[in-house]
C-alpha cells in the first residue's frame, strides 16, 4: 500500500504526542483536535481503511478497540466519550491508514454531521 504520514508516525520519523504504544497499535493526539481530547489509536499494521480488513484481522480490530477503553480511562474520560473511523473519502477520510478516533471533553450531537 502507499506511505502515509501515520507511517512516519509509527517509525518516529516525525514528531507526535504519543499517549500509548504497544507492539500492534500507537495511540497519539490529533493534530487538528475536533475536542479538547482527541486522541488517533491506529494499528501498527497499515491497512488503509476499515472496509479493507479481513478476518485475519479480528483479533487486531478488538486489540484497537478494547485499547480505546483503556486509553480512555487513563485519560480519566469516564464514560463520556465517542469513538469514531471515517471509512473512505466521502465519510471524511483523509488519511488512508485505518485510525479510531477517541473524542472527548464536550457535549456530542446525533447524527454526526
Ligand atoms: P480522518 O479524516 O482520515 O478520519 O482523520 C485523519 C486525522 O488525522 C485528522 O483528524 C487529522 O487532523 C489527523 N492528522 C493528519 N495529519 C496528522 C499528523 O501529521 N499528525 C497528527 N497528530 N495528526 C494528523
Amino acid at each position: 500500500m502507499s506511505e502515509t504520514i501515520f507511517s512516519k508516525i509509527i517509525r518516529k520519523e516525525i514528531p507526535a504526542d504519543i499517549v500509548y504504544e504497544d507492539d500492534l497499535c500507537l495511540a497519539f493526539k490529533d493534530v487538528n483536535p475536533q475536542a479538547p481530547t482527541h486522541v488517533l489509536i491506529i494499528p501498527k499494521k497499515p491497512i488503509p481503511k476499515l472496509a479493507e480488513a479481513t478476518d485475519e484481522d479480528q483479533a487486531l480490530l478488538g486489540h484497537l478497540l478494547l485499547k480505546a477503553r483503556e486509553i480512555a480511562a487513563s485519560l480519566g474520560l469516564g464514560d463520556a466519550y465517542r469513538i469514531a473511523i471515517n471509512n473512505g473519502e466521502q465519510a471524511g477520510q483523509t488519511v488512508f491508514h485505518l485510525h479510531l478516533h477517541l473524542l472527548a471533553g464536550r457535549p456530542f450531537s446525533w447524527p454526526p454531521g
